[in-house]
């Protein structure tokens, strides 16, 4: 086999292991007695199956991908982060126009109204321009894209259910799972996607909800409940935990979120578990009480949003016929290569363990099949994986939290530096929020970041970058940053952290 290998090293943390990348000319192209035959088929087109597919294909690999809706792209492109955060902006924009917000820097608008059709459109758009882009990414890096219901069928065998009800059978060295997840049922509670909806249904629907419950205030929740409070509705939050934000999340962050969205107009119900929703004519009661009982009481509303999470998708996939096999949780079970319990079976993404994010999936699918190009063994550090909730003002973390140091017996400093002392913040009165950098006492290294800012999104990613390199409080704080700019909040924490003194604040 010819094989050429890139005239570089990459020896960065993360690919510690990949001294070299050989890419796979004579890769197996053909087809056979009718049967296509592939190196990689790739099953899903999510964030983690499409990116895993062109990478492939970068790399040599004939690769297929096997995708059985309409568009490509998968839940975040199709009824996850794309058309969210479309709402997300335009929705800002809305209750910026409509609150005042717009009036205070001197621009008067008036008779300020929603078009909710034209607001669906452009997020339509934007998925329509996205999903159609995976379209010709696909077709530029010579990926075969192959529309239906892939299972596997046999060692090295995808069997392909075609809409018309036709079966097409690939042949494949390697096969790899991106089948992604589904919206998790609320039991007892009939998602009918019109008046108790999913998030999937929370991105399309019709009218403006007079009052909505939302059951669950974990990220997806509080971006689609802010959604919608922004464009009038009365929303009230109920959640199971005794705070908002999901796991993860570091408690004084979440303190400060909650006052933030209260101030914004929503309702928040914590320690409060759901136990049934009943429809009837004048809308749709939904029944609560203590999460450990008691404090019975009914909200009535005319919308209800399901937000409890989300569960891997692995129906008809044929795992049982190669032995693949599963945790308790129904997530496909993985070793330190992403290979399955069938070999040259793998898996990447929503439909294993970890956290369920579209950048977790991208990234495991790039590793897992560079890993299948070259033999080095991937590498991955979980911990140094942002999460955002995208509403206003942002919510974002990486590493551990005070909460997880405190559990683990970490000795640790803290850095914080609140927005209204950024001078950026400052000039363009989005003073809320602050940046907080958690370091070990020792040796001074970032162990973990949280913020919650107008810009807290785009930040962290600044803090990923130093924490994937290893860095230390001083090397961030010696860094020079522009000014004026949201950044320098960031480096001022660092500030704060290793020397216990801001310049900017005291
Ligand atoms: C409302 C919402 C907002 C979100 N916002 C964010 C965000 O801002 N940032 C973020 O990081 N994450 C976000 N997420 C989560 C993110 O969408 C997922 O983590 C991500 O899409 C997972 O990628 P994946 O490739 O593993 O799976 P998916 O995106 O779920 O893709 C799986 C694909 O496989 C296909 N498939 C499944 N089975 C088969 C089969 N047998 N044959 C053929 N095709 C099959 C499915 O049709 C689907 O297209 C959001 C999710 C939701 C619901």
């Amino acid at each position: 086999m010819l094989s050429q290998v890139v005239p570089w090293q990459r020896i960065t943390s993360r690919c510690f292991n990949s001294s070299r990348i050989v890419l796979l000319r004579n890769a197996s192209s053909s087809s056979s007695g009718g049967e296509q035959q592939f190196d990689l088929v790739v099953i899903g087109s999510g964030p983690g199956g499409y990116v895993a597919a062109i990478k492939a294909a970068q790399l040599g690999l004939k690769t297929a991908c096997v995708e059985k809706n309409a568009t490509y792209g998968g839940t975040c492109l199709n009824v996850g982060c794309i058309p969210s955060k479309a709402m997300l902006h335009n929705s800002h924009l809305f209750h910026m126009a409509q609150h005042g917000e717009l009036k205070k820097r001197g621009i008067d608008v008036s008779n300020v109204a929603l078009n909710l059709p034209v607001f669906m459109k452009q997020k339509d758009d934007a998925v329509k321009g996205l999903t159609s882009g995976v379209a010709y990414l696909f077709k530029s890096n010579k990926v075969t894209g192959i529309r239906g219901h892939g299972s596997v069928s046999g060692p090295g065998q995808v069997t392909v259910k075609k809409e018309d009800g036709s079966n097409e059978t690939l042949k494949a060295k390697h096969i790899l799972l991106a089948v992604g997840s589904e919206v998790t049922p609320f039991p007892g509670i009939n998602i009918d996607e019109e008046t108790i909806v999913s998030s999937t249904g929370a991105l399309s629907l019709k009218q403006v909800p007079k009052k909505m419950v939302l059951i669950g205030a974990g990220v997806i929740g509080l971006e689609l409940g802010s959604v919608w409070s922004r464009l009038g509705a009365e929303v009230t939050c109920v959640e199971f935990l005794s705070h908002i934000g999901g796991l993860g999340i570091d408690m004084e962050v979440s303190k400060a979120f909650q006052k933030i969205l209260t101030k914004q107009g929503l309702k928040f119900k914590l320690d409060t578990k759901v136990t049934g929703a009943e429809k009837s004519s004048g809308g749709i009661s939904v029944t609560v009480e203590g999460a450990k009982g008691g404090n019975k009481e009914t909200l009535d509303c005319d919308t209800v949003l399901v937000c409890i999470g989300r569960r891997p998708y692995t129906k008809d996939l044929g795992l049982d016929s190669v032995g693949i096999q599963m945790d308790k949780r129904g997530r496909i079970e993985v070793d330190k290569n992403f290979q399955t319990s069938c070999k040259g079976v793998y898996a990447i993404g929503d439909c294993i363990q970890g956290p369920m994010l579209a950048h977790k999936a991208e990234d495991e699918g790039i590793i897992c099949v560079e890993s299948i190009a070259t033999g080095h063994e991937p590498h991955i550090d979980y911990n140094c994986v942002p999460s955002v909730i995208y509403t206003f003002p942002e919510v974002s973390w990486i590493g551990k939290s005070e909460e997880q140091l405190k559990q683990e017996g970490i000795k640790y400093k803290t850095g914080r530096f609140p927005m209204a002392a950024n001078s950026r913040a400052k000039t363009i009165n989005e003073p809320e929020g602050f940046v907080k950098v958690l370091s070990d006492d020792k040796t001074d290294r970032i162990l973990g970041v949280h913020m919650i800012n107008s810009v807290a999104g785009e930040l962290i990613n600044e803090a990923a970058l130093a924490m994937e390199y290893g860095a230390s409080c001083e090397d961030v704080a010696r860094v020079c940053h522009a000014h004026p700019t949201w950044s320098e909040s960031f480096k001022e924490a660092n500030l704060q952290a290793y020397s216990g003194k801001a310049i900017n604040f005291s």
